[in-house]
């Protein structure tokens, strides 16, 4: 089992041995095929390379301390690629197929899920992109349905400890009634700009504001944004947020504890009465904000060097749902057999 240094593992890719891949072609699905090449061979005319015709997902399966493999709410996913993709024209596949390539991408790589102890997950990529040869702006005939899986490491490797963020207002990754809603690989081309000036002064990421106002919260680059404050778990509302499946089992998880939630527009003033804020998504379930600079009035909202009370209640019974540790009464894990 000692196949990796699992505990140094960075979030980056690496080779495992098989993905899965599955065709659309002549108006229907072809079967999933394992392969244990990297690459593909792609036309050179695809939509998916000229046009973003693109759409991806990101899940993780957990080692339990009973040894089984754990998926998190891969239905969520699944459904949620359907959303994107229909949005942008393309065949996409059914749930069940989803579901199948995922549980057969982990099982084929069984050996790379790594150990319970260790912190580290495998992470679970499926996307789906058009693949068949268009000039015209159309959607494509044909597309392709890939999932790879890559062992990453824990995400905190120094412990549960908060980052600073910097609220942006030069630039935008989605039109108010763009595609900020739907998992789009152009979405995060829109924010690697943004994204680079913020680190390159020092912060872990950007805060994007609302595109038409700039006067709410929308979310960080790749995760959902909340803050809480008098019992309350408080998260923006916007047709420009990605419905983030971690964020949605938080505000569940924050009722079962009696925690009040919100989920509305949050203007940027409000960010002063918070007494936690947070990140979340799947990578690190939650992230915690220590400070949000705000370039316009030079302004810092200090949220403290420590994990706030309320994030780290959430981030552990999340954790601890999906490594098997605390009871699924939502139901929302399913197992790699
Ligand atoms: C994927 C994603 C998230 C997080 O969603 P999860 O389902 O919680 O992983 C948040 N924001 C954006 C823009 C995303 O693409």
């Amino acid at each position: 089992m000692e196949l990796l240094d699992w505990k140094n593992l960075p979030f980056g890719y690496m080779k495992t041995d098989y993905n899965i891949r599955c065709q659309f072609k002549n108006n229907e699905w072809g079967s999933l095929e394992v392969s244990s090449s990297e690459y593909l061979n792609v036309h050179i005319a695809a939509t998916g390379l000229h046009y973003g015709q693109e759409v991806f997902e990101g899940l993780k399966a957990y080692r339990g301390r009973d040894g089984k493999i754990r998926l998190f709410r891969c239905r969520d996913n699944a459904q949620r690629m359907i959303d994107s993709g229909v949005y942008l024209q393309m065949a996409v596949p059914p749930v069940e197929m989803f579901e199948e390539a995922v549980v057969k991408a982990v099982k084929l790589n069984e050996h790379f899920v790594p150990p319970y102890e260790s912190g580290a997950t495998l992470y679970v990529r499926p996307l789906l992109f058009g693949s068949g040869a268009q000039v015209g702006v159309k959607p494509a005939k044909e597309y392709l349905f890939v999932v790879f899986v890559t062992p990453v490491g824990p995400y905190f490797k120094t412990g549960f400890k908060p980052v600073d963020v910097m609220i942006t207002r030069d630039s935008d990754r989605a039109a108010p009634l763009g595609t900020g809603n739907i998992k789009v690989g152009g979405n995060y081309a829109a924010s690697l700009s943004a994204a680079a000036e913020a680190q390159r002064l020092g912060y872990s990421t950007c805060l994007y504001l609302d595109a038409k106002e700039k006067k709410y919260i929308d979310e960080c680059g790749p995760a959902n944004f909340f803050g809480i404050k008098n019992n309350t778990y408080i998260t923006p509302a916007s047709h420009s947020i990605l419905p983030s499946i971690t964020n949605k089992s938080l505000m569940a998880l924050a009722e079962d504890l009696g925690i009040k939630v919100e989920r509305r527009p949050v203007e940027v003033t409000e960010l002063e009465t918070f007494e936690e804020a947070g990140e979340c998504g799947t990578a690190a379930v939650i992230t915690p904000v220590g400070k949000i600079f705000d370039p316009q009035n030079n302004r810092i909202y200090d949220y403290g060097s420590e994990a706030g009370p309320v994030s780290t209640r959430l981030y552990s019974l999340l954790r601890a749902i999906q490594y098997g540790d605390a009871e699924d009464t939502h139901g929302w894990v399913s197992f790699v057999e």
